[in-house]
């Protein structure tokens, strides 16, 4: 093993450019103060990223997917992770509605991107571009690239989770560098990492449930799956 991370630990293979990521039921937030298990979240968001990661890729989004492996494991290309976390909002919720006394579901008039510093001693603080240069976590041209590619990410995850009766809230997504420079999406995209509400009934169906202890989380997360896999409106 590499690393253990919250929610997915890392092996190394026998293939020094490729790891083996296997997905827990570990669940954590508020930066790890409030901790848990959802039963069968590991295999759901495994499968999930995949189909998701898979489906930009057809877009022309590169990312660090190679191959499934199993249901909770995943072949994919060793990166650098940047030390960013990039958010893109469609809809007021969490820190946004938190901070700026916006009254969350409130609908933005564009698609907002945000960087946080990756750091959790300090509890991921949000970040200003001219900050991230000083602090020389990335250059110009990298944020540049990361908000085109954010923005992009949002256009084609909102129109595929439309597609199964889903609204796209928010989502925190992140980037590697593999060993030629180039920039890749990494990490995952799931209920874990997305606020997603049903489209009608605006009830929440992400990790918003453990984080706010609505009850039915599993359930929740098996809701978006099956919608998912079927690529059905729900
Ligand atoms: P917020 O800043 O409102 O707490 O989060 C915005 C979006 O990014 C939400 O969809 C949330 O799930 C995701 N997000 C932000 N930070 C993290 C994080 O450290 N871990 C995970 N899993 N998701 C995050």
């Amino acid at each position: 093993m590499l690393y253990e991370g919250k929610a997915k630990k890392v092996f190394a293979t026998d293939q020094p450019e490729l790891v083996r990521v296997y997905y827990k039921d570990d669940a954590t937030a508020f930066n790890g103060q409030k901790r848990g298990q959802i039963e069968g979240k590991g295999a759901i968001n495994n499968q999930m990223s995949n189909l998701l990661f898979q489906y930009l890729a057809e877009h022309g989004v590169p990312t660090h997917f190679v191959e499934q492996v199993s249901e909770r494991e995943t072949i994919v290309r060793k990166v650098d992770i940047l030390p960013l976390e990039v958010v893109v909002r469609n809809v007021a919720a969490g820190s946004f509605s938190k901070r700026l006394g916006v009254l969350e579901g409130t609908v933005l008039p564009r698609p907002l991107v945000e960087f946080y510093y990756k750091n959790d001693e300090l509890g991921d603080p949000l970040l200003t571009d001219d900050q991230a240069l000083v602090l020389g976590l990335a250059s110009q041209e990298d944020l540049a690239e990361l908000r085109t590619r954010a923005l992009e990410v949002n256009r084609l995850l909102q129109e595929r989770f439309a597609a199964c009766g889903l609204a796209l809230i928010d989502f925190k997504i992140e980037f590697g560098r593999l060993p030629s420079g180039e920039i890749v999406l990494a990490d995952e995209i799931s209920p874990d990492t997305c606020r997603l509400w049903d489209k009608d009934t605006h009830q929440k169906l992400d990790k918003d449930r453990f984080r706010q202890d609505l009850g039915g989380v599993e359930d929740a997360y098996q809701e978006v799956w099956r919608r998912m896999k079927g690529g059905l409106s729900a």
